[in-house]
């Protein structure tokens, strides 16, 4: 991560402006009679121009690029260009570290070199310079550290990369506020919420007030002796009265948290399945499914928490008021422990927020360690990772075993102390009510009754001392949640353009796509797919054949150019015709939960059992299914566990058959599958494609032999497209790569001799 990023543009008003280059640049650069507030963007590099640890720094204005190399407190110049002299600049990825290279006036040079953790950055840079060669110097200056986990609001780093804003920049009531807002379902609820407690708290504060008229009427009077039966009959009344509403406060209190998790969790799922696919690439499955979930039921548990804690605030209003009313001089002795409390809560709670933080994040981290070995146990079997997995839980969960004891050994040295307090306090009032009760200034029965409120006070008192920390936790968790339900979802424009009958031809017009902006890996692509015309798109690993489906299906836009179904801009359409338009076989064909017959109509749910048949025999699958003894209503797991990979894929194959799309995308069909189930697939294939216009990506170039067109991807960029024959003819890319791979497979056949 890059030391300092400055950009006196900043579009972006959180970032601070105070970060510059080292003194000694900004100094050389105002003898070379620039001006520093130029700078439009300053990067570190961790490595010298000789390889080893140093410092250099990469600084651009408007005009000119610098490269210095700092060193002993001085900045020496090692490069100068004007940027209209710079053609193109790339990064490269060598071994242990990458350098940066730009052509000026055709000629190429490596302006620095740094370690791999800053590819991103300095590709950002890259990416500017060859663009700004392009389009001119009004080409937007990237931030190359926006990747970075900075809180949003003070740009300090975060810990918890799960969240955008760190917990001291929370803003506590517009987030208490959208709770609330939230919670406007159950406003009937939570009145009677309150109304129970408050009638809990009367009912609360009736005992001691009958224990001073037992003492002082009943039993050192002289009564008739049924008035000793009423106050003891009226004191189990209460009792019974107390428990009936502490009953019903449970009852309520459950039923509001648990119910508003729910639909919490509801929201977020109904939230989390409109979000655009490149979310689903930043986050991990596992992150994602511990915040629904988990935090959610942690949430439930804290509404409880906060029902006690207005009970507790409720009491000590309540007692604090008749304790004084009672009397008054003892009243003031009642508040001297107070402050020391509230004082040594307030230090606690600075000493032990960050332990508290740190405990959170590690329990966090472990939770989302879990899901992701549970998500991925298949690749950590199948690469034999066990041990390196039970390494890294082993490690999370004693970095959570360390915060979670920090952080309850913190509580148990600082709870005696309070209690200390409270008790000493209680001390007090025995000498100063002994006093006065035997100074005849209040009676035994008013002592004893204060002596039992103030029971009652400290307890509540003390409890409050945590309300700050359960709060906190309480604000990060919904915070967590609501920067999920801020995520801007994929959205249709306001009227998207109605196709009804969709005919299936696609144009590419300038297509350049980056899942990073600044890193394009589809480049200038036109391409006119015509309608039921099969295509094939091959290349190189990494090529971009995937991601050019993944436009199509509209899973990314466009960084620039577009992309047309019928002449009309995808970004025009309704996404979710542009999808029932499309079907998909891909290499890893997933299965979900369910009977066989459910997985062929996923996505046609309404299909007769005639036609999920009719579509299982055109898939070559109807014979192996028939061979289950469920048959199709065997139920197969997530994965599909139990088929083989060729009937799964011919299940899938079945489903796009049964969907009956117009566009049908066949990523890598066939690759992972003996010939004959290759046949077999093949077969099912040729049935599907039939009037559809295909996009097929494979592996095995032989099957795409039959295919109208091949178009041949290298970088991102469209390197050859026509007819297979005559590609092979042409000798080109196509007969290299076909070349290529009938080698390998002389090799592979050799070796298996
Ligand atoms: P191909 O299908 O030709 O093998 P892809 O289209 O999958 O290539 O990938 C093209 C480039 O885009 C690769 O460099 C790959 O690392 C990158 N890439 C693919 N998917 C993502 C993603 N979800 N996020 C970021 N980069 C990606």
């Amino acid at each position: 991560m890059p030391d300092r990023v400055v950009r006196s543009a900043a579009p972006d008003p959180v970032v601070p402006d105070s970060s510059a280059p080292p003194q000694p640049i900004v100094d050389a650069l105002r003898n070379l009679g620039k001006d520093p507030s130029g700078i439009r963007l300053a990067l570190r590099s961790d490595l010298s121009p000789d390889g080893t640890f140093g410092e250099q720094w990469l600084v651009l204005d408007d005009a000119d690029l610098w490269v210095w190399e700092r060193s002993n407190g001085s900045a020496q110049l090692r490069y100068n260009y004007s940027l209209d002299a710079i053609r193109d600049a790339k990064v490269e990825r060598c071994v242990g570290n990458g350098l940066i290279q730009v052509a000026v006036d055709e000629e190429p040079r490596v302006l620095m070199h740094f370690s791999n953790e800053l590819i991103d950055q300095f590709g950002r840079v890259a990416f500017y310079l060859h663009e700004r060669a392009e389009e001119g110097p009004d080409t937007p200056v990237p931030d190359p550290d926006a990747d970075a986990h900075r809180c949003r609001v003070c740009r300090q780093p975060l810990l918890d990369r799960s969240i955008k804003v760190c917990p001291r920049c929370i803003q506590r009531g517009r987030l208490m506020r959208r709770l609330l807002g939230l919670a406007r379902p159950y406003r009937g609820r939570m009145v009677a919420i309150v109304a129970l407690l408050l009638a809990g708290v009367l009912v609360d504060l009736l005992p001691p007030y009958l224990t001073r008229v037992l003492i002082d009427d009943v039993l050192r009077g002289d009564p008739p002796r049924h008035m000793l039966v009423t106050l003891v009959g009226g004191l189990l009344v209460i009792q019974i009265v107390r428990v009936g509403i502490t009953l019903l406060t449970n009852w309520q209190t459950i039923n509001l948290s648990t119910r508003f998790t729910s639909s919490l969790r509801d929201a977020l799922f109904a939230h989390l399945k409109r979000l655009p696919i490149d979310y689903f690439d930043k986050n991990q499955i596992g992150r994602l499914m511990t915040r629904i979930n988990q935090d959610t039921g942690e949430l439930q548990g804290l509404i409880s928490q906060m029902t006690t804690f207005a009970l507790n605030i409720l009491l000590v209003v309540g007692i604090g008021a008749v304790l004084f009313s009672m009397a008054p001089s003892l009243g003031l002795y009642v508040l001297i422990p107070t402050p020391l409390v509230l004082a040594a809560a307030f230090f606690y709670y600075r000493y032990m927020r960050p332990h508290f933080e740190r405990f959170w994040i590690a329990r966090w981290r472990l939770n989302a360690t879990l899901n992701t070995f549970l998500s991925g146990v298949r690749v950590v079997k199948a690469f034999a990772q066990e041990e390196q997995e039970q390494d890294r839980y082993h490690r999370r969960n004693h970095q959570m075993l360390a915060s979670r004891l920090q952080v309850d050994l913190a509580w148990s040295r600082f709870f005696p102390l309070v209690s200390f307090a409270f008790n000493a306090g209680g001390l007090i009032i025995w000498y100063a009510g002994g006093s006065a009760v035997l100074d005849d200034r209040i009676t035994l029965g008013t002592l004893m009754a204060f002596l039992s409120y103030l029971g009652m006070f400290y307890g509540p008192m003390s409890n409050l001392t945590h309300i700050s920390q359960t709060l906190n936790q309480f604000l990060t968790i919904s915070q967590r949640m609501f920067e999920m339900l801020d995520e801007e979802p994929q959205t249709d424009q306001a009227n998207p353009v109605r196709v009804p009958q969709v005919k299936g031809h696609i144009t590419f017009e300038n297509v350049t796509f980056g899942y990073d902006p600044y890193f394009p890996v589809i480049r200038d692509l036109n391409l006119d797919i015509k309608p039921g015309e099969m295509i094939g798109v091959v290349g190189p690993s990494g090529a971009g054949k995937t991601t050019l489906v993944n436009l199509i299906c509209r899973f990314y836009d466009t960084t620039r150019g577009t992309i047309r179904i019928d002449g009309v801009d995808i970004r025009e359409l309704s996404m979710e015709e542009i999808r029932r338009q499309i079907g998909m076989v891909l290499q890893t064909p997933f299965l979900f939960q369910g009977t066989l017959a459910e997985n062929i109509a996923y996505g046609k749910p309404d299909a007769t059992r005639e036609e999920i048949i009719r579509a299982a025999k055109a898939a070559n699958a109807h014979d192996f299914i028939t061979r289950l003894p469920e048959g199709y209503d065997t139920i197969v797991g997530e994965g599909g566990t139990g088929l083989s990979g060729g009937e799964r894929q011919r299940i899938s194959i079945a489903r796009a058959i049964l969907h009956d799309p117009r566009i049908l995308i066949l990523d890598e069909a066939t690759s992972s599958v003996d010939t004959e189930t290759e046949r077999q697939i093949q077969e099912a294939l040729e049935t599907l494609v039939k009037g559809r216009t295909t996009i097929a990506i494979a592996h095995r170039l032989s099957t795409l032999y039959n295919a109208d067109r091949i178009v041949v991807l290298n970088h991102g960029r469209l390197e050859e497209e026509g007819p297979p024959r005559e590609l092979l003819d042409n000798k080109g890319a196509f007969y290299n790569l076909v070349q290529l791979q009938t080698q390998l497979a002389r090799i592979d056949g050799v070796a298996a001799l």
